[in-house]
């Protein structure tokens, strides 16, 4: 039997990949591995309508979990790849099963960024948001009154305060930008949604620093800025990005030399291995960035969009066809009351090496 082809990651690009394959109607079997205990789902929504209580779960799912089986893609969830073995064509789990691939696409997605342990970012009360398990778990303690401090003034940092206020909580929102969204938008536009969300209460520190959070024993009591002032807490939402989960394609020999080689984004570059490749089978990395284009330099901007496009070019080179490159360009939308849409300039989404591998990883490892 032909082995499958095996995403590792389920997540929305995983999703736009079987999507595109099942519409192509390939032959080749497909496996999808995922260590979440869920099929892809939209994370958009969670700190909006889901942390809300508004959205049930099942409406986040990008397909029913039925669909796979319907369309014979095979699924494994609650399972994490720790490791490729590029010569033998298979991936290792964490349970130490062995899982053979015809071709493999590295979907893993971001994580989000965390304070370190050493100034309290491991105290209860101190969470993040990036899936569903995140959101069930800190829902509950949304509550009227309580004292919700939110490191980071991006996109999440600013819907979960909206939501925070609309179910009754006191919010203070630290920036250590001179203003939120600074990394992303323009000062326009910054100015917009301070003056909203002031307008419904939240306490809004721009060019302000954490020093550090403060518990008693495991527990969260505030944070003390490098000002000196303390600022009471029984909740810390930590929105100050995410990092890209690239370490299993790093710790693979053999994948590629150097998965970006545009120049003009050299920077950008993310070095997987200096070993040399063994061209048995298909293989390209994929150049998933959106560049801001009002900033200058561009910047890298992490949006579900890029994730749906990356499909044509993964499915491309999984048949073995030819074209490897596609543009992508990306809309945006906030929360609260007011939406922002921002076009990026298109991105060359470039493969680069062969060894059997695609990667559909939409973010870079350092943009600034
Ligand atoms: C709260 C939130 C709100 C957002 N709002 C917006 C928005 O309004 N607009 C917008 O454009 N974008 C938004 N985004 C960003 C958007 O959700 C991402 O761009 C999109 O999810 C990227 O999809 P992906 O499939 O590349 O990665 P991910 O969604 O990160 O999925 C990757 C999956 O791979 C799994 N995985 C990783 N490593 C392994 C491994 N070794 N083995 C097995 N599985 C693994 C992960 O657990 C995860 O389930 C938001 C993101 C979040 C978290």
């Amino acid at each position: 039997m032909t082995a499958p082809i095996v995403i590792v990651g389920a997540g929305q690009a995983a999703a736009s990949f079987i999507s595109r394959h099942v519409a192509l109607a390939s032959p080749q079997p497909v496996l999808l591995i995922g260590e979440e205990p869920h099929p892809p789902y939209q994370r958009p929504p969670l700190s909006k309508k889901y942390l809300l209580g508004e959205l049930e779960r099942e409406r986040l799912f990008i397909r029913p979990l039925q669909w796979y089986g319907e369309q014979n893609i095979g699924l494994r969830f609650d399972t994490r790849v720790d490791a490729i073995e590029p010569d033998h064509h298979r991936v290792l789990t964490g349970s130490g099963e062995s899982i053979e691939y015809d071709k493999l696409l590295l979907c893993t997605g971001s994580s989000a960024r965390r304070l370190p342990d050493s100034i309290g970012g491991s105290l209860d009360g101190v969470f993040t948001l990036r899936s569903i398990a995140d959101i069930d778990h800190v829902a509950p303690q949304f509550q009227a009154g309580r004292k919700l401090l939110i490191v980071g003034g991006g996109y999440i940092g600013l819907e979960a305060a909206a939501v925070a206020r609309k179910l009754g909580l006191e919010v203070t929102l630290l920036e250590m930008a001179e203003r939120i969204l600074q990394r992303v938008a323009a000062p326009e536009t910054s100015d917009f949604f301070r003056d909203l969300h002031q307008g419904h209460g939240v306490q809004i520190h721009e060019s302000t620093r954490l020093a550090r959070l403060l518990g008693e024993g495991a527990k969260l009591r505030g944070a003390e800025l490098e000002s000196g002032a303390i600022i009471e807490a029984d909740l810390v939402l930590v929105g100050i990005g995410a990092s890209p989960n690239i370490k299993l394609a790093q710790n693979a020999d053999r994948i590629a030399k150097t998965v970006f080689t545009s120049t003009r984004f050299a920077r950008h570059r993310i070095r997987i291995s200096t070993r040399p490749v063994t061209a048995a089978a298909l293989i390209a990395m994929v150049k998933l960035f959106a560049w801001n284009q009002y900033k200058t330099p561009p910047i890298r901007v992490i949006w579900w969009h890029v994730a749906l496009r990356a499909k044509m070019c993964a499915t491309r080179r999984c048949r073995g066809s030819g074209q490897t490159s596609t543009t992508a360009s990306c809309k945006l939308s906030d929360s609260t009351r007011g939406t922002i849409t921002l076009w990026s300039a298109p991105a060359p989404m470039t493969p680069v090496d062969r060894s059997g591998i695609t990667a559909m990883t939409n973010c870079s490892p350092s943009t600034r």
